[in-house]
């Protein structure tokens, strides 16, 4: 199985791939800079190539980079619009930079107000000028559409609002699916049963095709089915469960994708709790498993 969370980049890219090894993962997601800052990061030449040679030295892989939570390609205000397609583009640039094979995850946009029906626009028209840019420099980075839990005015909590941001996307074969389990639960799909568990991944199927999902956020909701409240909890320690997630991580449909945990980190420890938890419930494992989380 291919299981990994996401790693802090803290004091340098390259610092990431030796965390991500002693926890045991074999997959990673990362930032490419501070996400809560527009900052553009200049990489450095040596910190490109340190970060690389450390990859290819490591059985990790693949890696995903998430997209800066300023990024909002559904926003209404021209600024905020074009500073988005500019910020997300220069992550593209970096991810290219970075991977070999390069994955960069967004969370589709929010409209702030100005609708649904107009904020799928304005993401689709976003959509097509990165594509265009990005064919333009050469770039190979596969964009990743995550589901939300739609908070607030988040767009992508259906499938099919997904469905309308990829077909309207000129280039789809540049464009894939993160499924995140706590936003799909919070969202309005049960992931508690073995029921709820077939019908969602029916329904995703169906709605955006199997082979579109690249990689799933594996997280525990804090709150309950349909909440629209976007807060992780640790597996099992939530409104999902642990049935919940025997079923997923087995399922037929998930079970060889790379599966990303973004669970709470109170303590040093909680990254490893959750990431062997989850190794135990693959079946056929057996392993000894600490699961005593500090909340
Ligand atoms: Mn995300
Ligand atoms: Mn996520
Ligand atoms: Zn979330």
């Amino acid at each position: 199985m291919k299981i990994g969370c996401h790693i802090s980049i803290a004091g340098g890219i390259d610092n990431s791939v030796v965390r991500a090894v002693e926890l045991g993962c074999n997959t990673m997601q990362i930032f490419s800079k501070n996400a809560s800052t527009w900052r553009e990061k200049i990489l450095k030449k040596g910190e490109v190539e340190s970060f690389r040679e450390s990859l290819k030295n490591s059985n990790i892989n693949p890696v995903f980079i998430h997209t800066s939570y300023l990024v909002n390609l559904a926003s209404p205000s021209d600024v905020l619009y074009f500073k988005s397609i500019n910020a997300f583009l220069g992550e593209m640039k970096r991810a290219d930079l970075l991977l070999p094979d390069p994955y960069l995850i967004i969370h589709p946009g929010a409209h702030t107000g100005a609708g649904e029906e107009y904020g799928i626009q304005r993401i689709i028209r976003a959509l097509n000028i990165i594509l265009e840019e990005s064919a333009d420099l050469g770039l190979k980075t596969m964009i990743l559409l995550e589901d939300t839990a739609g908070s607030g005015t988040h767009l992508g909590y259906t499938f099919k609002q997904l469905k309308r941001m990829m077909e309207g996307a000129k280039d789809r074969k540049s464009i894939g699916i993160c499924f995140d389990t706590c936003h799909a639960f919070a969202a309005g799909y049960d992931l508690s049963n073995k029921e709820g568990v077939e019908q969602t991944l029916e329904e995703l199927d169906k709605g955006l095709g199997l082979e579109r999902l690249r990689v799933v956020h594996l997280n525990d909701s804090k709150y309950p089915l349909g909440s629209r409240r976007d807060r992780h909890m640790h597996i099992g320690k939530g409104y999902i469960g642990l049935e919940g997630f025997k079923v997923l991580v087995n399922h037929k449909y998930l079970k060889d994708l790379p599966f990303i945990l973004e669970t709470p980190k109170h303590d040093e420890k909680d990254d490893l709790k959750n990431i062997n938890l989850v190794k135990s419930l693959i079946q056929g494992t057996v392993l000894c498993v600490n699961n005593n989380f500090k909340y």
